[in-house]
């Protein structure tokens, strides 16, 4: 198998035009160490346009491979990828300074699983399907409905999952029967590049799937070549990448971010509730889309709670992963999110919150910040109300479930949320009213993990969504289909010439049809 310098390089000489930028390269960070793992191109727009037209040429041979070819390849690709786990697992971590289990539990799983999802549903959700309609002209005619690939499609992905939220969503759409460009993360483009070439090895042909390594710049050049744009990052660039592809006139998915509330109601399992909230804040460093980012805590358990929390927060190992049960908190991917964290940790603190585990950034090599827990704030705090993500779990007392619920919904973001109670009827119930794409009754995030079941966000945490049938459906037009059997009569009955007999006639039957008011 290639090294990492010899899959950047096949990226830089399978492009006709390299720019000086693209010569330079973009150096790839180890943040748990500091030390620099790999250099990629920087691609520019030239290198882009001819990444296009070759996806472009490649496209019409792959969709030819029908549902089933398409599917033996992706099949392959999971084996492939639970072959070679340890070598993506150890390419993930070496990019973001994630722990071992973040890469395997969150990133591993997700891709074994997506593979062989999409193989095995991408007929059912794309096939042709027949159409039953209740409209009385068209009775006897064969009704379609039909989903074909748009053709090329730009994936651009965020740096905090490589494998799920970058390459995951490439998935589907190869599976569809696109061709697809994927721009990674600068900060994160080995995994992709990895997984480009394994996809090779399983058949995938030639140019099928491309890397587009770069800056912003990169994914801006992308959105000017392809039929439609899947962008996973922040709320602030899904705006440009929404402004950018309503010019062009393509559709666009946008995955963006959020605040996740969990409610922690009176009769709530405390135990089970506090280690959730301890796993599903600080998983990833905190560094997930659907990460729990606030907690609203009735008044007659919230002292139990915050003591749980904070005694499992205060035991939790930070550092350099070494390997499977090495650390449970890894390192903070991006340079500039540890200013983020830093500042809402101080502007909390300085607007009167109280520190009860962490509280600071830990001194090198590398890029740690310690697990954090924080009681006494409030919503004039950015801690409360903007996206941290880091290690941080602020948790807040309520007087009651419409404050928590009220809460909950005060927020732009709407990605994902929890609620903790035994009484499960009232969980689903307060659940409904939370306004996110997604909420889960004594449990988070796992919604993630069902595939078949949407995920995407409300407010500004998105438009569109992946998984589920819309997951995949968005990589295609759509086509109606009406045929008319050969033994048809010579013409219709409301065609020329117009004659008042029969314009009574019809409106006599659309009278019969839609006017006879309700029928119990
Ligand atoms: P960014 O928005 O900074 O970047 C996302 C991607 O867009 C990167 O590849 C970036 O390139 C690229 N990019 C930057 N500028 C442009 C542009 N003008 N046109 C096209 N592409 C551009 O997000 P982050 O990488 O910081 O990711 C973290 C964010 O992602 C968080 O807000 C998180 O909540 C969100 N997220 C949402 C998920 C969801 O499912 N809803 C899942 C995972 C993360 P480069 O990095 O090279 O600058």
């Amino acid at each position: 198998m290639a090294t990492v310098e010899q899959r950047a390089a096949e990226t830089q000489d399978g492009v006709a035009a390299v720019s000086e930028d693209a010569a330079k390269g973009i150096p790839v960070e180890n943040p748990a160490t500091g030390e620099i793992v790999a250099t990629v191109p920087d691609l520019g727009p030239e290198a882009v346009a001819d990444m296009a037209a070759k996806g472009r040429a490649a496209q019409p041979a792959w969709e030819a491979f029908g549902f089933d070819g398409r599917a033996r390849v992706l099949l392959r690709a999971q084996k492939w990828l639970m072959d070679n786990a340890e070598q993506v697992i150890s390419t993930i971590v070496s990019e973001t300074g994630k722990t071992f289990e973040d890469a395997e539990f969150a990133e591993i799983g997700y891709a074994g699983n997506a593979f062989g999802f999409w193989a095995r549903e991408a007929p059912n959700y794309l096939g042709d399907e027949r159409i039953k309609s209740s409209q009385v002209l068209v009775k006897g005619k064969k009704i379609l409905q039909r989903f074909r690939p748009l053709g090329l499609i730009g994936v651009i992905g965020p740096w905090n999952y490589p494998l799920t939220n970058s390459f995951g969503d490439c998935i589907p759409a190869l599976a569809a029967g696109n061709s697809v460009i994927l721009k990674p993360s600068e900060i994160t483009p080995l995994t992709s590049l990895l997984m480009a070439e394994g996809l090779r090895e399983c058949g995938l042909p030639e140019n099928v799937l491309q890397i587009a390594t770069g800056r912003g710049e990169t994914g801006a050049a992308l959105i000017e070549h392809v039929d439609m744009i899947m962008f996973t990052g922040s709320t602030r660039t899904g705006r440009k990448v929404a402004e950018a592809a309503a010019r062009r006139l393509i559709p666009a998915s946008l995955e963006l971010g959020g605040k996740d509330p969990m409610l922690v109601l009176s009769d709530a399992d405390v135990e089970r509730a506090a280690n959730f909230a301890t796993y599903y804040s600080m998983q990833n460093a905190g560094q997930t889309c659907i990460s729990i980012e606030r907690v609203y805590v009735e008044e007659p358990v919230y002292d139990d709670f915050v003591a749980k929390v904070s005694e499992k927060v205060r035991s939790l190992r930070v550092g350099k992963s070494e390997g499977p049960g090495s650390v449970e908190v890894g390192a903070i991917t991006f340079p500039p999110q540890m200013d983020t964290i830093k500042d809402h940790v101080a502007d909390a603190v300085q607007k009167g919150a109280r520190v009860l585990a962490g509280g600071n950034e830990v001194q090198g090599p590398g890029r740690f910040f310690e697990p954090t827990v924080l009681v006494d704030v409030d919503h004039s705090m950015k801690i409360m109300t903007e996206e941290t993500f880091g290690p941080t779990l602020p948790i807040m007392k309520v007087s009651d479930t419409e404050e928590a619920v009220r809460l909950a919904n005060d927020s732009p973001y709407g990605l994902g949320a929890s609620v903790f109670t035994k009484d499960t009827t009232r969980g689903e119930e307060i659940a409904k009213r939370i306004e996110a794409g997604a909420a889960n009754v004594n449990d988070a995030m796992i919604n993630y993990t069902v595939l078949e079941l949407p995920m995407g966000g409300a407010k500004a945490s998105g438009l569109g969504s992946r998984h589920g049938p819309g997951g995949i459906r968005k990589y295609c037009s759509q086509q109606a289909i009406v045929i008319t059997p050969k033994l048809a009569m010579k013409k219709e009955l409301f065609m020329y010439p117009y004659k008042s007999r029969t314009s009574r006639l019809l409106a006599g039957l659309f009278k019969f049809m839609y006017g006879r008011g309700k029928r119990d």
